[in-house]
């Protein structure tokens, strides 16, 4: 299997090269060259091995999904690498994403019981085990500098720690997150993780991790890399979700379900993208966003207009207040026709140039419904807060902010005799506030984060200065 670039990079490059890089050197994004695909007979034994997520069916589903795509790790490393990562030990429950069902024919998929309470742990902890693994075999080390408003920063922590060739440095803005989300953060103790407050918002953090990045002889010195979204292997981990939802929500592989995601830089959603072009029966892709809606905007009527910083809303669903999603090139590559100059000319040339590419004129946008299967809608707070109560009252369910925006948007397109499929983002207890405005109440805590907010916090506070995040790396790290 090789992977080559949206934008039409010359070089052809196996899983484990793209493993450790981010983008490709011509700024795209990395794909397979092609899908595997999965035919009835192997969707039947894939469901046997899923075995309805009974222990070790999620972690046996994993690895046959990931073989499909890498093949420069030998089956028996990538098979431990899977058992070690998808364990009821860290996700709490031997079905490792169990389906909770609300109305008939209407599920949650549980993807929020990792160690940070979001469904990045799902790739995460499959990252912290593929960069272990890795590094060990090339005697490498790598130092991970990211920034992070909560949920992403978080898990990459939790996956990293304790990783033997990988450091983590991670940016978060000093006294905006909120103190469950940084005591998640600041608690770890494991000398491998550096938690920066820097005195500043998140586009500080953003600006800051940029500029060590674009000084590549330090980058080059200090093996500075991330593990972003548009990361290849994150998105691989997260379609194996998709066969375990579809298995559990259909008894024969004859029907067909659809998906609801709350979204925002597009990864997940594009998940399941992957999934759907593989072959597993998936009718829709509902798209949803909150009232940062670039993607609705898209999916209804083919612009795509990025927003500025200004623009961008801070909502009671943090984790989709996205002005552009990162990885949607790798549909629109899809939609026209895996064509790299014209995914180029939209994403190197219209877009920065224009802030905005309009396909609404051309053919292919059609296919974004009728062949690719998507649809989008939109989700504010008043709409969050009814739906929470909604489903606290008739089902006894209390859902996190972001959930809350999947179940509002996904119940405007169920269509009866279609199973529907929510997937659950984060738990609730990640953004109380909300909840307690909602329903009057704190929601419930997992017993394991009882009391966390005051365990001793191991944080570094820094003004908002490039030179001396890179002095503080520098000092932790031994250069080249
Ligand atoms: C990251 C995140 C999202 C958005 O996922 P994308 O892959 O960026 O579309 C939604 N909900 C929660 C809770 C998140 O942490």
């Amino acid at each position: 299997m090789l992977y080559l670039s949206t934008r039409g990079h010359a070089d052809r490059k196996r899983f484990c090269e793209i493993l450790l890089e981010g983008l490709a050197p011509d700024g795209g994004l990395y794909l397979p060259e092609r899908y595997p695909q999965v035919d009835a007979a192997s969707l039947q034994r894939l469901r046997g091995v899923f075995n309805e997520g009974k222990p070790g069916g999620y972690a046996a589903l994993a690895f046959e999904i990931l073989s499909l795509y890498i093949d420069d790790i030998p089956a028996a490393h990538l098979r431990a690498i899977c058992e070690r990562t998808y364990t009821e030990a860290v996700f709490g429950n031997p079905a490792i994403v169990p389906l909770k069902q609300l109305d008939d024919g209407f599920y949650l998929e549980a993807l929020s019981n990792g160690p940070t309470l979001a469904f990045k742990d799902m790739a995460m902890q499959l990252l912290g085990q593929l960069f272990e693994y890795e590094l060990g075999r090339r005697g490498e080390e790598l130092n991970i500098l990211g920034a992070t408003s909560g949920d992403t920063g978080s898990a990459a922590e939790h996956a990293m720690k304790g990783k033997r060739g990988v450091r983590v440095f991670m940016l978060s803005p000093h006294g905006r997150m909120s103190p469950f989300q940084q005591a998640q953060m600041f608690s770890l103790t494991d000398p491998n993780i550096h938690n920066i407050a820097v005195e500043g918002v998140f586009d500080d953090c953003q600006d800051i991790v940029k500029a060590v990045s674009n000084d590549l002889d330090f980058k080059r010195r200090h093996k500075i890399g991330t593990v972003n979204s548009i990361n290849w292997a994150r998105l691989l981990a997260q379609v194996v979700y998709y066969f375990a939802g579809y298995f559990q929500a259909t008894g024969s592989d004859s029907e067909r379900v659809s998906f609801t995601v709350p979204s925002g830089n597009f990864g997940n959603v594009c998940a399941g993208h992957v999934a759907r072009q593989m072959g597993l029966p998936i009718h829709r892709l509902v798209v949803a966003t909150n009232e940062n809606d670039v993607l609705d905007e898209f999916f209804r009527t083919g612009v795509y207009r990025v927003r500025g910083s200004a623009d961008t809303h801070e909502t009671s669903s943090p984790s989709m207040d996205i002005s552009k999603a990162s990885n949607f090139e790798r549909f629109v590559f899809d939609l026209v026709g895996r064509d790299p100059a014209r995914c180029k000319a939209l994403f190197a040339d219209a877009l920065p140039r224009e802030g905005r590419f309009d396909l609404s004129g051309d053919a292919v946008f059609a296919d974004a419904s009728a062949h690719y299967g998507f649809l989008s809608g939109r989700s504010t707070h008043a709409d969050r807060l009814a739906t929470i109560r909604d489903v606290d009252r008739r089902f006894a369910v209390v859902i996190d902010t972001h959930t809350a925006d999947g179940v509002k948007v996904a119940r405007e397109h169920f269509e009866p005799g279609v199973p529907m499929v929510v997937l659950e983002t984060a738990l609730p207890i990640k953004f109380a506030e909300t909840i307690v405005e909602a329903l009057g109440h704190e929601p419930e805590r997992p017993a394991a984060y009882a009391g966390i907010e005051a365990l001793p916090k191991r944080v570094k506070v820094m003004a908002a200065d490039a030179a001396a995040v890179k002095a503080y790396i520098a000092e932790h790290t031994t250069a080249a």
